[in-house]
């Protein structure tokens, strides 16, 4: 991790405004879902990217009944049998 070379003051409602600048390289555009993640005294903001419901994974992951699920274990979920 490294400094991207920019100090911005947090409003009266906790926003930061972020330069157009990393926007763009980023290509982070208004409304886009922006994920924060810590990681000890840090945090992160991260482009949004659905999770798999059951591993966590984020790989080949597809909306399925307004849920996420990885290909892995959708397959998974195809061999599974009903009684
Ligand atoms: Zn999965």
């Amino acid at each position: 991790m490294k400094p991207a070379g920019v100090v911005r003051k947090v409003d009266q409602l906790g926003r930061i405004v972020l330069p157009k600048s990393l926007r763009k390289r980023y290509q982070m555009n208004e409304g886009d879902p922006v994920e924060i993640l810590v990681q000890g005294d840090h945090i992160i903001l991260e482009r949004y990217r659905p999770r798999c419901v059951f591993c966590g994974s984020m790989e080949d992951v597809k909306e399925f009944k307004e849920r996420y699920l990885c290909e892995q274990c959708m397959s998974e979920m195809g061999q599974l049998q009903i009684r």
